[in-house]
């Protein structure tokens, strides 16, 4: 048991000087230099961070483990990574793995490959494939905290993207389990411009047309309002999907919004044709980032996920720069707090509780863990992140901790450094190394009682 303080605590009523209580979970908040009465005589060591911010633990909703059967990433170098970057639960998709997340089969080969690798508390999705609707309910009961699918092809045929009858099928399911539906929502409704030269950065955006977006999302609201299943749209890219999710959420359907770290960070970055580490689908689009932070500020986007999505470096085809043959993902598990905080502050936004909220509050939410996780109230898990909000540093990607180092951020200058994690009170990094072994859990949505 210890007390963490410091002049700048992110709290649900604001930021302000606070003592925190640690031991596993929050016992108390109490007020800076606070003398706290436990009723007896009690030697409790006070770590003091002066200025440093304590907030909660980033909530990474969106992170691609390829973990079993792959040597992309894994659960050890990812958890290791996301510790090293403030994010203190992580929520793996279910494709990329061998075998896919889509039976309970393979729901229990994942939590098997995550024993005694976990840095981090971690959480499942299942996945939502051409004709396994009839999978969901065990999937649900077996504690996923949310099914994901693809509306176009995934990029892999064994996890093939769903039909609108398997979306009528599975949907009323997810909704009586309180289980989300993750939508990569990109609908090929209309024939795209061919890419000519493989190599142009700007050939590959225009063959993923925003239409394919907004026909992807105009489906998914009508399926919404249907069945009564929450929708979350995952990384959107485009501003002009935001009118209809606005008007959406107005009429109360229940659909969030999540956007990735890339689609506001490289708003100013000239992509060179040929650089492969951009691929991404839907693409990095000129102009978005500005109309995805009013989406942010209006409340019209929810959440900000990594979607770390890593491969080994050859299916980046650096060499030949073929967007046509290279795998499309971004690695940066490790880099969603500085990056998102370097563009608020590009944008004379230096406010603690919205980033908080996006990175923490909302997708503990969106997840089913909110009673436990994402904000620093007493009864809740001490998984807290101290960070210096004022640092400068550059971004080297053979000094990253996940297990691929090519990255798009590589050189790139940020503001905004780690400097201490802890789960559930157990510090696991501090000043660039991790500490203890791994010993972080498989969550379920806490109504399951966990
Ligand atoms: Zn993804």
């Amino acid at each position: 048991m210890f007390f963490l303080q410091s002049r700048r605590v992110v709290t649900p009523e604001g930021v302000r000087p606070a003592k925190i209580l640690v031991n596993g979970t929050v016992m108390l908040v109490a007020n800076y230099g606070e003398t706290v009465n436990f009723g007896r005589p009690m030697e409790i060591e006070v770590h003091d961070l002066g200025d440093l911010v304590i907030s909660p633990g980033v909530i990474d909703a969106h992170v691609h483990v390829n973990d079993p059967g792959s040597d992309w990433e894994g659960f050890e170098s990812a958890t290791r990574a996301a510790a090293a970057g403030g994010v203190t639960t992580l929520v793996d998709m279910p494709l990329n793995s061998l075998p896919v997340t889509t039976t309970i089969a393979a729901l229990k080969a994942k939590q098997e490959a995550s024993r005694r690798k976990l840095w981090v508390d971690v959480g499942l999705y299942g996945g939502l494939v051409q004709g396994n609707a009839d999978q969901m309910q065990d999937l649900c009961d077996a504690g996923v905290l949310g099914v994901k699918c693809f509306l176009c092809h995934s990029g892999l045929d064994e996890f093939p993207n769903a039909l609108e009858a398997d979306l009528r099928q599975a949907m009323p399911i997810l909704a009586k389990a309180r289980i989300p539906l993750l939508v990569h929502a990109e609908l090929l409704s209309s024939p795209a411009p061919a890419v000519v030269d493989p190599r142009s950065f700007a050939q590959f955006v225009a063959s993923r047309p925003e239409k394919w977006e907004l026909d992807a999302i105009q489906l998914m609201l009508n399926l919404c309002r249907e069945t009564g299943c929450q929708v979350h749209i995952v990384h959107l890219a485009t501003g002009a999907a935001l009118p209809m999710l606005a008007a959406a959420k107005q009429e109360g359907l229940p659909i969030t919004v999540e956007t990735c770290p890339h689609y506001l960070f490289f708003e100013n970055t000239t992509v060179a044709d040929g650089d492969t580490r951009f691929k991404c689908a839907p693409p990095i689009r000129a102009g978005a980032a500005a109309q995805l932070w009013q989406g942010l500020l209006d409340g019209v986007i929810d959440t900000i996920g990594s979607d770390h999505s890593p491969c080994p470096p050859e299916m980046k085809h650096l060499d030949t720069g073929d967007f046509t043959q290279a795998w499309g993902g971004i690695a940066s598990l490790q880099l969603t707090l500085p990056a998102v905080w370097t563009f608020m502050r590009r944008h004379g936004c230096e406010d603690l509780s919205l980033v908080t909220k996006w990175l923490t509050t909302e997708p503990a939410k969106l997840v089913g863990i909110e009673v436990r996780k994402g904000q620093i109230t007493a009864g809740f898990d001490a998984d807290l992140i101290v960070w210096d909000p004022d640092a400068k540093w550059k971004v080297e990607a053979s000094e990253l901790l996940h297990r691929q180092p090519i990255t798009p951020y590589d050189g790139c200058e940020m503001t905004g450094k780690v400097v201490r994690t802890y789960v559930r009170g157990q510090q696991v990094f501090r000043d660039g190394h991790l500490l203890r072994q791994p010993f972080a859990k498989v969550l379920k949505p806490w109504w399951q009682g966990q």
